[in-house]
């Protein structure tokens, strides 16, 4: 039996970690489909506070990793497929295995959202890819795509440029990114940008790799071919709740909704991170998510005599 185990090991997980380790609570950390959540698949992180020239994503969560470590928690590789919270203690199914715990921290973060077209599916790994920092290597010297019009979309494009041109498409005028990541991507003499478009087809699924896209403009109803050899998508993030569902009060499109500070609807579960926040969703508010479940986590155990 556990005290308390934290699904999720991105900046709200090893947050918590490192606060529930310190309590003496030797937490059990899952460490999920992405281990290190999304900052394991960035470069540099420029908005962490106490690194004035920025820090290197990956370093900056091993670190926090190493941290809990140091005060005794134990981290292990899997991911969450099932979890019965109707009763305590609560159970949770990692990769077949059941686990019973007294408390649980749900810090499973969000994944990549996909458009949704069948090509783009088959033709993930070949071309297609929601990770510039992993797969832009491959793209070098080559035509790049990259869908979205958020400051992921903008990151992405400006990264990408190092291997090839870049051809950023929108499916609206006007961008969600912001200002200073918007500019930087124009002033970029890499990156073109495409926007009222939308990604009709990839291809070509017939030779397994891309070799093009086929566009449709919004505003004409005119359809386009354009070569290019990778295409990435960073059009926003869906919450990891699946094992949640029906146990959780969660919102339409899949948050956690909160109960006030890290609480949710069920009394000893708690949030903490991108599963919970659709707003900041940033890598200082997963970790500030991260301390607020610890702590509540504590006080709940304290309080039951834990
Ligand atoms: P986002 O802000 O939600 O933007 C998603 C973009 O994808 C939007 O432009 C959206 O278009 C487009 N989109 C969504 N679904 C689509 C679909 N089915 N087909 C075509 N386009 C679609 O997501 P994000 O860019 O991943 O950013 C998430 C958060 O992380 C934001 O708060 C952002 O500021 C932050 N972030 C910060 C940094 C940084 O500061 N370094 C870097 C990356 C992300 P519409 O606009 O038309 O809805």
């Amino acid at each position: 039996m556990r005290n308390v185990i934290i699904l999720g090991s991105g900046c709200a997980g090893n947050t918590a970690a490192i606060y529930s380790s310190r309590a003496s609570l030797k937490p059990l950390v899952v460490s999920g489909h992405e281990p290190g959540g999304q900052l394991s698949i960035t470069t540099l992180v420029e908005n962490f506070p106490g690194f004035p020239e920025g820090v290197d994503g990956p370093v900056l969560v091993e670190h926090m990793k190493k941290q809990a470590e140091h005060f005794g928690a134990e981290y292990v590789n899997g991911t969450v497929i099932a979890a019965d919270l109707s009763k305590r203690p609560f159970r949770v199914n990692i990769d077949g295995q059941w686990e019973e715990t007294r408390a649980l921290i749900v810090a499973t973060g969000a994944s990549a959202r996909w458009l949704g077209l069948e090509s783009e599916q088959k033709l993930i790994g070949h071309g297609v890819s929601s990770c510039a920092t992993c797969d832009g290597v491959v793209s070098r010297g080559k035509k790049i795509m990259v869908a979205g019009g958020g400051d992921s979309a903008m990151e992405e494009a400006n990264f990408l440029t190092r291997f090839g041109d870049v051809t950023l498409v929108h499916r609206r005028d006007e961008f969600r990114a912001s200002k200073i990541m918007l500019e930087r991507a124009r002033n970029n003499p890499k990156i073109e940008m495409l926007t009222s478009i939308v990604v009709e087809e990839i291809l070509d699924v017939a030779q397994g790799f891309v070799t093009g896209v086929k566009l449709r403009n919004l505003k004409t109803g005119e359809t386009s071919v354009r070569d290019v050899d990778g295409f990435f998508v960073a059009i926003g993030h869906v919450p990891n709740t699946k094992p949640f569902v029906g146990q959780l009060d969660l919102d339409p499109d899949g948050y956690i909704v909160s109960h006030g500070g890290a609480r949710t609807n069920v009394t000893g579960v708690f949030h903490a991170g991108d599963v919970q926040d659709r707003v900041y969703r940033q890598a200082i508010t997963a970790s500030g998510a991260g301390c607020m479940a610890a702590i509540e986590c504590e006080r709940f155990l304290e309080a039951e005599g834990h």
